[in-house]
């Protein structure tokens, strides 16, 4: 987590805007050979608001090479010659360059092609990697043979120390160098690094602890063993120095939010006095949180947070006992199901729960009950997820015994297992696709539920099978046609009368663009009314 790029969702993977941002802080030290250095500190976000966090802890880090580092993001999408131009940019005459770049699963392809034009047209310029993606299998990348230097784990003091290592000599021998874990209160907080112009157009990225104490096998976060908080008054005041600055959008990054709710109560009070202060301007404020254990004090918290200013992400992957149990994943499955259905019914928080196909040992049909189950308890989004085989998570013990497939190239999907062969595994990757243009876009909140009936996975199966047989297509389906194909699915299948499928969709967002009736605000109030809608700052929010 504490690397040079910043981890993102497998949702925020597939976004890409073409749009570069430039953060400038530079000065120059003489290196071992008289010429004076630069130090550039780059990663390829998924999208232009999301702004790496990880850079900046190595920004705010850095020492006396603060004023000599830059920092520069890009954007997924840029044509790679193009933004080794930009990074070359930054090398004078008789100067040297260390390039320090955050390597994500979803840049890994992106940041291999350009340190290999580097090392084409400037063989000269150092070349320092780290992120998730490098710290793990260090022996098996094409990206890491190409590369000067590589530090695994974590980044924040490590990069500085090899960057005067190479400034000041001897020249480190290795290359690849473990990251040093320091106490956190020896970090220096890098938030006062996001511009006046991140907090207005970005997502800010906090973290109020990293780590996570579970061993969920498919999650990097399983191997951290345990979690580490940062000093919690030290953490909101650099918040209320944002707050201050006129930042509304807090995404917090620690793994598990609730873990120690003294913390999370001191964290939520923060917001809900901002909210109180100045409620025509809200706050919003973004955590993820283990399902089974929300005590009611955090619940009495909760219920205090007003419509579309709190968001929760929360992990289900699987409602399957004996895949949990494979996956080293301890869940109070009872527990979750009752805490997600009290934050649908008693509280305003919008819910984005994550359920993952693939995993080993979940069938078709044991992930298409734990599919119903959830469905059922009602979050508002069920984020449908793919298993992907990230370096170094230990789901790779499975691999013989239940067969694991997973695509060699990032990001790893699985590809098929011993009981999901490949070919409904396509089925499953397209219902993931289908489900969000059509579930999670909220934009049929009045036909979904006749849709799913009282089958939801079979129906929605059966839905997304026939739409790929007729479009050949999982993506570009514009509004109006995806309406279109919902309104002839129920006909034929259901034996809908297309007068009763009409009054259906023309009470959804959906419908109203496809029979410009002018019903979208019909629509958003009847969603709205069912509890169902996400309110439009947090799409704002969700957009970003
Ligand atoms: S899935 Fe969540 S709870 Fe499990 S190890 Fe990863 S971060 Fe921790």
């Amino acid at each position: 987590m504490a690397c040079f790029a910043f981890a993102v969702t497998q949702g925020q993977i597939l976004c890409q805007r073409v749009i570069a941002a430039c953060v400038s802080v530079q000065y120059r030290l003489n290196d071992s050979d008289g010429r004076t250095m630069t130090i550039l500190l780059t990663t390829l976000n998924a999208r232009y608001a999301h702004a790496a966090l990880g850079l900046r802890y190595l920004l705010a880090n850095m020492g006396e090479l603060t004023e000599q580092t830059t920092i520069q993001e890009f954007v997924i999408g840029l044509r790679p010659t193009d933004i080794v131009e930009k990074i070359l940019a930054h090398r004078q005459p008789d100067q040297k360059l260390i390039v320090g770049f955050g390597v994500y699963i979803w840049n890994v392809i992106e940041i291999t092609q350009i340190v290999a034009i580097l090392k084409q047209v400037a063989p000269e310029v150092v070349i320092i990697l780290g992120g998730p993606e490098v710290s793990h299998e260090t022996d098996k990348q094409e990206i890491i043979r190409l590369a000067d230097y590589v530090i695994t784990g974590w980044g924040d003091i490590t990069f500085a120390d090899l960057c005067r290592q190479i400034l000041n000599g001897p020249k480190p021998l290795m290359k690849v160098h473990a990251g040093a874990q320091p106490p956190l209160t020896e970090l220096k907080l890098p938030y006062q690094l996001y511009s006046d112009t991140d907090i207005r157009h970005r997502t800010l990225y906090v973290e109020a602890s990293r780590g996570c104490p579970f061993k969920c096998e498919f999650c990097l976060s399983s191997l951290d063993k345990t979690a580490w908080p940062f000093d919690i008054d030290q953490f909101l005041a650099e918040m209320e120095s944002l707050y201050q600055r006129g930042a509304r959008l807090f995404k917090f990054v620690d793994r598990t939010f609730n873990l120690n709710i003294k913390t999370s109560l001191k964290i939520m009070q923060f917001f809900l006095d901002k909210l109180e202060a100045n409620p025509a301007d809200p706050v919003f404020a973004h955590f993820e949180v283990v399902p089974d254990h929300l005590p009611d004090a955090l619940k009495e918290g909760i219920r205090k947070f007003p419509e579309g200013t709190l968001q929760f992400e929360i992990g289900i992957q699987s409602f399957n006992p004996e895949v949990q149990s494979l996956i080293s994943r301890k869940q109070n499955n009872q527990k979750a199901a009752e805490n997600i259905r009290w934050l649908c019914t008693e509280s305003h928080a919008h819910l984005h729960v994550d359920l993952i196909a693939g995993l080993p040992g979940e069938t078709m049909e044991s992930f298409g009950k734990g599919f119903d189950h959830l469905v059922a308890v009602g979050p508002h989004e069920i984020q449908f997820g793919i298993l992907k085989r990230l370096r170094g998570t230990p789901i790779i013990r499975h691999t013989d015994e239940y067969a694991l497939r997973f695509d060699p190239q990032p990001p790893y999907t699985i590809l098929e297992n011993r009981d999901i062969p490949f070919a409904d595994m396509q089925r499953l990757v397209r219902f993931a696709r289908y489900w969000d243009m059509v579930a999670n876009s909220g934009r049929f909140a009045n036909t979904l539920p006749v849709m799913l009936g009282d089958a939801p996975f079979a129906r929605f199966m059966a839905f997304s099978d026939w739409i790929f047989a007729n479009t050949d297509a999982t993506h570009r389906i514009a509004l109006d046609r995806l309406a279109a194909l919902v309104s002839q699915w129920l006909q034929q299948h259901d034996n809908m009368p297309a007068e009763e499928v009409k009054a259906l969709l023309a009470g959804d967002y959906a419908g109203s663009a496809q029979h410009q009736q002018g019903a979208s605000h019909k629509g958003q109030q009847a969603k709205e009314a069912k509890g169902k809608s996400t309110p439009q700052r947090q799409r704002q929010h969700l957009a970003a």
